[in-house]
């Protein structure tokens, strides 16, 4: 069964209106979803009409299982869906305002060597209510409403991998920017891809205006089919073509995350060649992350990232070290499991 809130604004009119209610309960109903309520929570709508929306859907999908503070003010959050299946997202705060990291997958199938969402596979995807029930209840905890956005930006970098579960994903960026849900501007939301080449290309048809990050990680097709078994279906240098295309489309500057593995990809000459093979007539950005330390994927961090940074600067590339936030929580990039951790059992 569908959840209610998987539902766009326009399909809650049509709703109402197979139900004979008024327009404006359908505008009643989804901004009370939309301030992170149940429909039980929502008061302004009958019994009779609740109890109709709730034969033909599920109720809010997910509720705040859990919430972790780090030092640094990063939180955690572990949602728990109605199954049960658990995903954790993460909330950091900014002069600007609030990110929030959310996932869009139940585990993932990319398996990539240094993450911790790939360790027990993918177990499902999530639906576009489950996708939009993370930024609304976040919102609802940090005191905002439909009304009262506090969250200004949103970052598709947390379990999952967007593109692997694309119209789910899509409905969500058109849902929540718009004017009836949060109207959180798609300049101010990035989606993260490992490189899945031909929804690359079916994104940029979107022409959504979001920024597409690509998780690059590697400055050849040899070290990445080592590191990311989804090399080995995309080839390194067919991808950065996708990339131009991409950025031919929308116009829209494309950035790279690059994850520094000691002894693997953090060389100088490995920023050599990286600088190499990504230029070209297009706008881009490398934002280097030296690697969170997963334990189980045994991998270290490097202690080159300035100078890999300096390197490539040096050769005209726009370049920066991302500093990491949340690691005391296990909330920093590829941290996220949808396992609660064993030793909070
Ligand atoms: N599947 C998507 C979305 C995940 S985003 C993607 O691959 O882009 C999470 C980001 O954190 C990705 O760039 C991912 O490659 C990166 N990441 C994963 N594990 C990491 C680690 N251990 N240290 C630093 N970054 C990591």
């Amino acid at each position: 069964m569908q959840t209610i809130l998987d539902l766009n604004f326009e399909q809650m009119k049509d709703l109402m209106a197979n139900f004979n209610e008024p327009s404006f309960r359908a505008t009643q109903l989804f901004q009370g979803l939309h301030s992170g309520k149940t429909i039980d929570e929502i008061t302004n709508i009958s019994k009779n009409v609740k109890e109709k929306v709730l034969n033909s859907y599920l109720d809010f999908p997910s509720s705040i299982y859990k919430k972790l503070e780090s030092k640094d003010g990063t939180r955690k959050y572990i949602y728990k869906f109605l199954d049960g299946n658990i995903v954790e997202g993460v909330l950091m705060k900014y002069k600007y305002g609030y990110t929030l990291c959310v996932s869009t997958q139940v585990g993932c199938r990319m398996n990539c060597s240094f993450c911790a969402s790939g360790l027990n596979g993918l177990i499902r995807n999530l639906s576009t209510g489950e996708i939009l029930s993370q930024v609304l209840l976040v919102n609802r905890d940090l005191g905002g409403s439909v009304k009262d956005r506090k969250i200004t930006n949103i970052v598709l970098m947390g379990s999952g991998e967007p593109l692997d579960n694309y119209t789910a994903v899509v409905n969500f960026l058109k849902i929540i920017s718009s004017e009836q849900s949060l109207n959180i501007s798609l300049r101010n939301i990035s989606l993260s891809t490992c490189g899945l080449v031909e929804k690359i290309d079916k994104l940029a048809k979107e022409n959504l205006g979001i920024t597409l990050t690509i998780s690059l990680h590697s400055p050849n097709q040899q070290i990445r089919e080592k590191i990311m078994p989804v090399a080995k279906a995309y080839k390194f240098e067919d991808l950065i073509k996708a990339v131009k295309r991409y950025f031919d489309k929308t116009g829209r500057r494309v950035v790279y995350e690059y994850a520094l593995i000691s002894g693997v990809n953090d060389s100088l000459k490995n920023a050599e060649e990286l600088a190499k093979n990504v230029k070209g007539n297009y706008s881009f950005h490398i934002n280097l992350i030296p690697l969170n330390e997963v334990k189980e994927r045994g991998l270290k961090s490097s202690k080159n990232a300035y100078q890999f940074m300096e390197k490539l600067n040096k050769l005209g590339i726009s370049a920066t070290v991302r500093r990491t936030m949340g690691e005391d929580i296990e909330g920093a990039c590829g941290q996220l499991r949808n396992k609660i951790l064993k030793d909070e059992n």
